[in-house]
């Protein structure tokens, strides 16, 4: 099995980054309140997750380990939501064909903590009892150590952080309950305290600036079933300029062209051509009105109603900057 989890690994596991999303996302996933990330050299060397979320029983550890094993899909109603989330039950068998995985956990009503790894050519699994709080560690270490053509696609530690830190500040916004420790190289990094449900404006503040937030114009809106809230402000006002451009869908960070375009649009007919966006804007629609790309890695989405989608961005957006002005 570990040919066929090394291929799949090939397009879920495009460098750390793309580790550190599946992991952070499992931790959510399992109810985590807190999530501790440690890298070392932009993540080559080491990443290590650790949450409070409901761990992995010992009898399960295994199956956790397995290709298309998911532990998410429990109704057909789940299937349709988590196959357009693209949830595909291989991310953790994937990360341990191309690293030195381990994986500790306790569930709360589990007396012991168990560790598992793989080894050998046949990556069996081997369980040890260890001692570690309620919740989950996941330990990759020497990522690619077995793939050395995808190792030569790995940049320096300090851009290979930088999508690391990305990828971390985009969950971050989108999970603003969940506190978050990012530390590289034994060096804190960002240190989010969890926010409460309504402070969801903290955590933008605490991620883009309190300048971004004070002079944002805010939006809550919807349209039949399509939701949205916003902060909306612009480029010139933030701190630096390429990354303050953040849209959600259904809670999932996507580099969407129809919001950005929408949004644009509306910006134009407000202010004229010079003012470019800064934004947080989630959206929510119908699970079954959305397609997301099943390449696991893009965060791409497809909208049944396209128009739709975009017209209302435009008129909600156009009239809530205008407002604002006014
Ligand atoms: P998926 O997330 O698509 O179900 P994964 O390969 O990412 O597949 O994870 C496999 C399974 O391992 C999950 O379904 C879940 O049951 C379990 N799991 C992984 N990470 C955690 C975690 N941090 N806490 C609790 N359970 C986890
Ligand atoms: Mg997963």
């Amino acid at each position: 099995p570990q040919l066929a989890n090394q291929i799949a690994a090939g397009e879920v596991v495009e460098r750390p980054a793309s580790v550190v999303k599946e992991l952070v996302e499992n931790s959510i996933d399992a109810g985590s309140t807190q999530i501790e990330i440690d890298i070392e050299k932009g993540g080559h060397k080491r990443i290590k997750i650790r949450d409070n979320g409901q761990g992995i029983a010992h009898d399960e550890l295994e199956l956790a380990l397995s290709r298309h094993a998911t532990s998410k899909i429990a109704t057909l109603d789940d299937l349709e939501q988590i196959l357009s989330l693209g949830f595909r039950g291989e991310a953790l068998a994937s990360i341990s064909s191309v690293s030195r995985l381990t994986l500790t956990s306790k569930p709360a009503n589990q007396e012991q903590a168990w560790q598992a790894h793989c080894h050998g050519r046949d990556m069996a699994v081997k369980l040890n009892p260890v001692a570690h709080p309620n919740g989950t560690t996941i330990d990759a270490a020497d990522l690619f150590y077995n793939t050395p053509a995808r190792r030569k696609f790995l940049r320096t530690e300090k851009t290979e952080f930088q999508h690391i830190d990305d990828i971390i500040k985009r969950i971050a916004l989108s999970h603003h309950k969940v506190g978050f420790i990012l530390r590289h190289n034994g060096k804190t990094v960002r240190k989010l305290a969890g926010r409460a449900e309504q402070d969801k404006s903290k955590r933008i503040g605490d991620l883009l600036g309190q300048k971004f937030i004070g002079n944002s114009t805010y939006l809550k809106t919807d349209y039949d079933s399509i939701k949205m809230e916003a902060w909306l402000g612009s480029l010139s006002e933030v701190r630096s300029s390429n990354d303050c451009q953040f849209s959600f869908v259904n809670g999932r960070g996507m580099r969407d062209k129809l919001i950005l375009h929408a949004l644009r649009q509306a910006y134009e007919m407000t202010w004229g051509i010079a003012e470019q966006p800064a934004f947080v804007v989630f959206l929510s629609v119908p699970a079954r009105d959305v397609d997301v790309n099943v390449h696991p890695a893009k965060h791409e989405v497809r909208f049944q109603q396209a128009r739709l989608v975009h017209d209302f961005i435009v008129q909600a957006v156009s009239q809530a900057l205008s407002e604002d002005a006014a």
